[in-house]
């Protein structure tokens, strides 16, 4: 068997369009969503990501509000600018780039953001919320990889799901909506990580293998059984390659966390990296902003 794809450049952009109509038909109310960035200090990853997430706003027709703050911001001088966002009406998400540069505290600033703009669903409020299943902004990139499995037909109620990785950021979200007893979860999970026995022996009778491990070829063809879906969280880089669009700048070279040629010849269903989970980690943050701004206007649909 050879796997079908899953094209999450496509399922973004499905939801992508599906977001700015929600967006245009907001603006005829008067309502125009916004999100707050908030960048501190000059590290090169951090800068692109919040370009690319201002720019995805842009396009969206979502109000972006770009801070972007010296390295040697104070924490007094950040916490300032976080309450100030927390009051501002036209503000409904604010995302603080993570990490943050020494020196500053991170937890004590993810702690300041107003539970009702934590779109990123960072903070204890939305994350006790979703364990005991009551409305919350879902974690963006879990939430994601549950949108690429419902969106490509896969089953997830009573399937049994192996996760790799029991980050906070991935894993323990991810287990916590999976097992929820609504039309995204109902499914048997397994988190796994590195003191588990045997890794190989779940993945092996898995319907669903999820790889958050972040590490090159932690599932590889013999971890897994005929037909199963394969989702792959994993970004690491491998190496450097001249870019295609300017042969003079190097690029890295990423590879997720799956052995993705030899486990795509056993899989009915898998993702690639790049070009899978990758883009749908910021249209999940577009989403909770479109979510948010519903909310504070009192329109909440779900
Ligand atoms: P993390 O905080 O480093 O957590 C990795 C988890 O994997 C840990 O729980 C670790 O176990 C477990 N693990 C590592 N090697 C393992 C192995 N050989 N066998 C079993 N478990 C193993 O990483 P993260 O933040 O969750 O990110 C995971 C990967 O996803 C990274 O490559 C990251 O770049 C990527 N990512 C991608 C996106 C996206 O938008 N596409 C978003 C977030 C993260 P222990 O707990 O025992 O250490």
């Amino acid at each position: 068997m050879t796997a079908q794809i899953i094209d999450g450049k496509q399922v973004a952009a499905d939801m992508r369009a599906e977001l700015k109509a929600e967006v245009a038909e907001l603006k005829k109310k008067e309502i125009v969503p916004g999100l707050a960035v908030v960048l501190v200090g000059e590290d090169p990853a951090s800068k692109s990501y919040v370009t690319a997430k201002e720019r995805a706003c842009e396009e969206l027709g979502i109000y972006s509000d770009d801070n972007r703050l010296a390295a040697d911001t104070s924490q007094k001088d950040l916490m300032a600018l976080i309450k100030k966002l927390n009051k501002d009406p036209k503000i409904n998400g604010i995302l603080v780039q993570l990490p943050l540069p020494d020196g500053l505290n991170e937890a004590e600033v993810l702690l300041a953001i107003d539970p009702a703009k934590d779109v990123d669903g960072f903070h204890p409020v939305n994350v006790g919320k979703m364990v005991v299943g009551e409305k919350a902004f879902l974690p963006c990139t879990p939430h994601g990889v549950i949108q690429l499995l419902i969106r490509n037909g896969v089953k997830l109620e009573g399937a049994e799901v192996v996760i790799v990785g029991r980050s906070n950021i991935v894993g323990k979200p991810l287990a916590n909506m999976l097992i929820q007893k609504n039309a995204t979860g109902n499914a048997t999970v397994t988190v796994c990580h590195t003191r588990t026995r045997n890794l190989a022996g779940h993945t092996r009778r898995a319907d669903i293998v999820i790889a958050a491990a972040g590490r090159p070829d932690t599932v590889t063809a013999d971890m897994v059984k005929d037909g199963v879906v394969v989702i792959d969280v994993g970004v690491n880089r491998v190496g450097e390659k001249p870019s295609k669009k300017d042969p003079n700048r190097m690029v890295a070279i990423l590879k997720g966390d799956v052995d993705f040629e030899a486990v795509k010849e056993k899989a009915s269903l898998i993702t690639p990296v790049p070009g899978g989970v990758g883009p749908m980690t910021i249209t999940m943050l577009l989403y909770n902003t479109v979510e948010s701004a519903k909310r504070a206007a009192g329109i909440d649909e779900n």
